[in-house]
This record gives structure tokens, C-alpha cells and sequence, in this order.
């Protein structure tokens, strides 16, 4: 057999079997080995009955006192035997598995496991048991894994053996020897088998440590070929002279802080560089990215090219067109605004093909296709955490190589700077223009929501400004209203004390222009909005944001929100509402009272939703993760970092080793990458 046959030529599978292994996308005997157990049943930690605990999952060996079929009036067939140990007695129940009655003689000796709960009076609702007359060993661990209709847990345990027992010999070890022992791995064959039928607890991790170290292994080479390739390409190299730079700070109003300047620096040293620049910006909210991105535009333009520059929002495309129009007045210099809502477009896509327009700033509409550039130099993507690999790399193909700047507050926690980011360089703004008070966080329960509106008021009094925010549009339910029926009800509480106006991404975008444009100009007190304005939006005067329902949000996003307020010199206030009732909720709104640092609570974050949810795995474009983890697996990570990269230095391997490698990353990565290791 090999690990490339079908399941169904596995004893005992069968046509039948096989359509319902498909269910748990297991194919071939390789899917079926790579399905791993989810946990393990210690058998050896039993309890005794009458130490039982209601609730937890427990594992208790007692003889068959007694055994009925239950008779119910639904079609659950229950079977129910009473247990005994010397210790007490307690009723162990199957649902639908009739069969099982045959098994419970008076007398057998059973293990057990399962969660005791009380119906009547306690029983244990069983998962897993075991008749330990004919069992083949009682001591192990017990794997337990995922399993579907037709395929059970001892089904999948008896098959994998079969299965493993007859290809174990021809399982191709494909790291080299020298890695193996460098790191003290288990081989492939071996690891895999201490997973499914471990003796011990260190077995167990032995043969895991090895599975996660593949994963990390593959990511890493991955990421390390993809900057290598990038570093041998050759991109449009600009150049820069004094005169240029003078030109361009010129029209920077404010000294750059000691931060901006060290980016610059980085951005320059890409720019002037045959490769393509690959540079990610990151810097918490607020800390003047904007700024440093128009250096590298100007740079592109000085030298005859064009720049874009993508936002998520329409309402930040236009922030950024506004800011960018205002700085650069008076020069010849043409920018251009490109949004799905845009009018008469055919004229500004003319102009940006003939190179009439030398900054094109824009939502994703700019990678849509009518869009051709005359000599696209720089691609500038703000706020990237916003979109998927996919989108970079459509804005990309607009030119050969283009140099890439991207920008984000959210932090990047180490784990996912040496994976997801793994080909980037980053330049870091670490601190905040001088003179800036972080907002002063608090929560209010629904009881205390009439002090947050008097709040507002005594701002909106002294002639600052407010901004609400709610999770979406229409009412989710009862409690959580959407930003319509807030705007109505805060519209009424203001009454006297300023202008209240409703913002959403479902309004035209004229009518957004004109209120965003209103807000700036301070002619609105509060502004009613949903997301909308949770990344970029620039309103210095706005000094209070009252963020409802905030247990619908994401801390980093909660973050991101409150960095509206807080940029300038003026005290600011962020005050969250709703309901945190749950642990976690309680939790999570904390992680914010306790700190403003964007990048402890990016980690808080990553720690409470896992690396998927956090950046959104689908948008790394790398293969995924089952059992290593980012954050508790780190050290390991670093490792396999360290051997990818020596791995694909020449010599470190010979010919075969290199082949047999190869041929594991193209199966894994479906030949994705099959240019890997040249
Ligand atoms: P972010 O990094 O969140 O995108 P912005 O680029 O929007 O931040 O900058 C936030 C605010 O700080 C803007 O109003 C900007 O004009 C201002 N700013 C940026 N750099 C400086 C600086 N060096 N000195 C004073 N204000 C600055
Ligand atoms: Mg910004």
C-alpha cells in the first residue's frame, strides 16, 4: 500500500466506508494518517464513583450491575447500565447504539468516559468505553478524533492502525539526516505513529513536536523563497537628489518627529535601490504615517512617474485625496480621486493613462480594470490589514515590479512578523508627534448611559466635537441598535447643544462628502457613524468618541476606533457602553482600560482569537496551520525559520535529500511552489 492509494483499498473500508471518510476529507491513506486527534482519553487517571464531579468529562472502570434497553417515545434508541467499583454505583448511558446492549453482560468490566450530568437522578452520558476483557490494552492514551455519520471513533482508531502498520516502512522521511539530529526530531514515521497511539505523555509531545516543526518548516520556506525572489528582482529604481528632498519637505507643515525621519530614511535606501521596495510602515494610530507616504509619492512623481495609493473607505480615499490636494497646492502636480462612486470616469482614467495625472489616490476601485497607468513607480496601501493578499497583488500587475509601501497601526506580533510578514521589511514609527495626550478610556453599563450623554454635552458646550459609534446600520436586536435609531435618540438628547448627523457606508457618497466635509469644518458637533470612520478619519477638534455596544467589536479594532480622537494636544475621552456581562467580554474591554499600547493589545487580541480570525489566514496566501500554534509553538517557529533559510543555501544538502524535499513541499503546496529550492 502507499500513502497515495485510496482509502478504500485499506482492510476493512471498502467502497461504502470510503464515501463517508470523504466526508471528513479523508482520500487517500495519506489524508487519513494526517488526520490527527483532536485529545486524548488518559485512561489511566480514572476517578472513582463516588468522586465524580457533575459537568466534567471523567473516566471511570466499573462492572455491569445491570443492563436494560431505556424505552422512550422518540425514535432515540438509550441504552443504560448500572456500574459499580467499590466506591458507589452509577448509571452509564449510549444514545442510539442499540447494539451495545449485547455487550453488557452482568459481571464485564467496562472503562468508561464520558461528562456526568444529572437527568432524574446522575448518570455519565458516554463517549468513549471500552470492555476491558477483549480490549488489546487498557493502559494508553486513547485518541480521540473528529468523526462523522458512519465513521466512528473505533472505527477510525482500528483503520488508522491497519493502515499505519502497513506503510509505516515505505513512509519517505523527507527532512535531511542532519536536521533530524540537529533539532532531536522524530522521523516522520515515527512521530506519526506516537500521535495516534502514544504510550506516554512525552511520546505524545515527541511525535507532535515533530508533526508542528513540518508545518512550520514548509511555511518558512515559503516565505524565505518568496524574499529571496523578490530581492533578485529588479524594480524601477527612482532617484533621489538634495534638491528633490528639498522640494518635497518643503511641503511638510510640521518637523518630522525623530521616528518619521528613520522611515524615511528606509523608504529612500528601497526607492534608490535596483529590487522593488516590499516596505510595510507600522505605527499606532495617530503616529503620522500619512506623511511619510507622500515623501515616497513625491519621490515618484520628481522623477516622472505616477504613484497610487489605496484605502479601504471611500471616506479615508477621499480624507487622503483632500489632505493631499491641500499640501501640494500651488505646485502643477495633478491628483486624482478613484471610487466606485466616482463620475465621469472615462476622463480621469484618460488622464491617468497619458500620465496627465501623477497621483492616483483611491479605494479598491483602483485595481478594477479600466484602470491603466502611464508609469506606475510606487504603490502605497493604507490601512493593508484591511485587504487580502489577492488585492495587493491585482494593484500590483498595474506595472512591472512596482515599489510597494504599505501601512498599518495594527501591530504585528512577532509570531506573525516572522510568517505572515515573513517577506516584508518594516519600518517602525514608534513614537507619537510630541505634545499628544492618549485618550482616557472608561466603561459605563446601560444603567450609567444617561452620564455619557451629559458628558457629551458639557464637550459639545465648550465647542468640541463627538463621534458615536455603533455596530451596524439596523438594529441588530432589542439591545443593540444600529447607528439610525442611535442618531434619532442622541439627536433628541442634543437638542441645544449642537448639530447631530448620521454617517454609514449605505449613503450616497455625495451626501457623505458633504457631512465629512461639515464635520471637518466643525459645523457638526456629533457624528452618528457606524465603521465607517474606524480607520484614517483625521478630525483634530473631535475629542470624545461614546462607542456603543462595544462588546460586537475586535480590541484591535476598539483601538483603532478610539485613535480617531486623542490627535492633538487636547485631552480626550473614549467612553464604551454595552453590555460585557459575559467573562470574556469583561475581559477583552479591560485589556483596553489598562492600556493605550496598540501593540499589547494586538498580542491580547492575537491571544484571545487565534492568528486566523486576527488577520485573516485566507489573506496571507500561505499554507495553513492545523496543529502547530503561533503563539504557544513560538520557539519552534524560530527554529524552523533558521533551517528554512539554511536550507535553501546551496550545498546544504545533497542531491537526493534536496529532491526528496522538494517533491514534500510541491505535494503539499499543490506545485504552488514549484520554483522553491533552485
Ligand atoms: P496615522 O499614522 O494614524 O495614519 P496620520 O498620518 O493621520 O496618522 O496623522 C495623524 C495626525 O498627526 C494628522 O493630523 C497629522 O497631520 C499629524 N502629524 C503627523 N506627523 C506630525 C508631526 N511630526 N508633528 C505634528 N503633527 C503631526
Ligand atoms: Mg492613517
Amino acid at each position: 500500500m502507499l500513502l497515495s492509494d485510496e482509502v478504500r483499498y485499506i482492510k476493512g473500508v471498502g467502497p461504502v466506508r470510503a464515501e463517508r471518510l470523504a466526508v471528513l476529507d479523508i482520500r487517500t491513506v495519506s489524508d487519513l494518517l494526517f488526520h490527527l486527534p483532536y485529545r486524548y482519553i488518559d485512561r489511566r487517571e480514572k476517578t472513582e464513583i463516588a468522586r465524580l464531579r457533575l459537568g466534567e468529562r471523567q473516566t471511570i472502570v466499573g462492572r455491569v450491575v445491570e443492563a436494560k434497553a431505556v424505552p422512550t417515545r422518540s425514535r432515540l434508541h438509550i441504552v443504560s447500565a448500572t456500574l459499580e467499583d467499590g466506591t458507589g454505583r452509577i448509571d452509564a448511558v449510549w444514545f442510539n447504539q442499540p447494539y451495545i446492549l449485547d455487550k453488557l453482560k452482568e459481571g464485564t468490566l467496562l472503562s468508561v468516559t464520558g461528562k456526568m450530568r444529572l437527568w432524574k437522578r446522575p448518570q455519565i452520558a458516554v463517549e468513549e468505553y471500552e470492555v476491558l476483557g477483549e480490549s488489546i490494552r487498557t493502559d494508553e492514551m486513547l485518541s480521540v478524533y473528529s468523526v462523522t455519520e458512519g465513521v466512528g471513533q473505533k472505527f477510525l482508531r482500528r483503520i488508522i492502525r491497519q493502515a499505519l502498520s502497513e506503510v509505516r516502512p515505505y513512509i519517505v522521511e523527507h527532512l535531511p539526516e542532519y536536521l533530524l539530529n540537529k533539532r532531536n526530531l522524530a522521523r516522520l514515521a515515527d512521530a506519526l505513529w506516537m500521535v495516534h497511539f502514544p504510550e506516554s505523555e512525552e511520546e505524545l509531545q515527541m511525535g507532535l513536536r515533530r508533526l508542528k516543526y513540518d508545518e512550520f518548516l514548509l511555511l518558512q520556506l515559503i516565505v524565505a523563497s518568496r524574499k529571496k525572489r523578490t530581492k533578485n528582482r529588479t524594480g524601477v529604481q527612482l532617484k533621489v537628489t538634495p534638491k528633490i528632498e528639498e522640494r518635497i519637505f518643503a511641503r511638510i507643515p510640521f518637523p518630522l518627529t525623530k521616528a518619521q525621519k528613520n522611515a524615511i530614511q528606509e523608504i529612500k535606501r528601497d526607492l534608490t535601490a535596483k529590487y522593488p521596495m516590499n516596505r510595510l510602515l507600522q505605527g499606532d494610530v495617530g503616529c503620522g504615517k500619512t506623511i511619510v507616504s507622500l515623501y515616497a509619492m513625491l519621490v515618484a512623481v520628481a522623477n516622472g512617474m505616477q504613484a497610487a495609493m489605496m484605502a479601504p473607505t471611500e471616506v479615508l480615499a477621499e480624507q487622503h485625496h483632500l489632505l493631499l490636494k491641500r499640501l501640494l497646492e500651488g505646485s502643477k502636480l495633478k491628483i486624482g480621486c478613484l471610487t466606485a462612486s466616482t463620475e465621469s470616469k472615462e476622463t480621469l482614467l484618460r488622464m491617468v493613462a497619458n500620465g496627465d495625472i501623477q497621483i492616483l489616490v483611491g479605494t479598491h476601485a483602483l485595481f478594477s480594470e479600466g484602470v491603466c497607468f502611464k508609469n506606475l513607480a510606487l504603490v502605497v496601501i493604507d490601512e493593508q490589514q484591511k485587504f487580502g493578499v489577492e488585492q495587493r497583488l491585482k494593484l500590483l500587475e498595474k506595472a512591472q515590479a512596482p515599489n510597494l509601501l504599505t501601512m498599518t497601526a495594527t501591530p504585528i506580533p512577532r509570531s506573525l512578523a516572522l510568517t505572515i510578514f515573513g517577506d516584508t521589511d518594516v519600518s517602525l514609527i514608534d513614537k507619537m508627534p510630541p505634545g499628544r495626550i492618549p485618550p482616557k478610556t472608561s466603561f459605563l453599563s446601560k444603567n450609567e448611559f444617561e452620564e455619557a450623554v451629559e458628558f457629551v454635552r458639557q464637550r459639545l458646550r465648550k465647542g468640541e466635537q463627538a463621534f458615536v459609534v455603533c455596530p451596524s446600520i439596523e438594529d441588530i436586536d432589542e439591545n443593540q441598535r444600529g447607528a439610525i435609531s442611535a442618531f434619532k435618540d442622541w439627536k433628541e438628547k442634543m437638542k441645544g447643544y449642537g448639530t447631530v448627523e448620521l454617517l454609514h457606508g449605505k449613503m450616497p457618497p455625495e451626501k457623505r462628502d458633504i457631512i465629512m466635509e461639515r464635520f471637518r469644518a466643525a459645523k457638526i458637533g456629533l457624528l452618528v457613524a457606524t465603521t465607517v470612520i474606524e480607520v484614517g478619519v483625521d478630525v483634530v477638534n473631535a475629542t470624545v468618541m461614546v462607542i456603543e455596544n462595544a462588546q460586537r467589536f475586535g480590541l484591535a479594532q476598539l483601538h483603532q476606533l478610539r485613535g480617531r480622537i486623542g490627535r492633538s494636544t487636547k485631552p480626550s475621552w473614549c467612553i464604551l457602553t454595552g453590555d460585557i456581562s459575559t467573562e470574556e467580554a469583561r475581559k477583552r474591554i479591560q485589556v483596553l482600560l489598562d492600556t493605550n499600547d496598540g501593540f499589547k493589545i494586538a498580542e491580547e487580541d492575537l491571544r484571545m482569537r487565534g492568528p486566523g480570525e486576527f488577520f485573516g489566514e485566507k489573506q496571507s496566501g500561505l499554507p495553513d496551520l492545523k496543529i502547530a500554534d503561533l503563539i504557544n509553538d513560538y520557539p519552534l517557529l524560530v527554529e524552523a525559520r533558521e533551517d528554512a533559510q539554511e536550507l535553501l543555501q546551496e550545498g546544504k544538502m545533497n542531491e537526493r535529500e534536496e529532491s526528496i524535499l522538494r517533491k514534500w513541499v510541491m505535494e503539499k503546496t499543490g506545485s504552488k511552489w514549484r520554483f522553491l529550492i533552485q
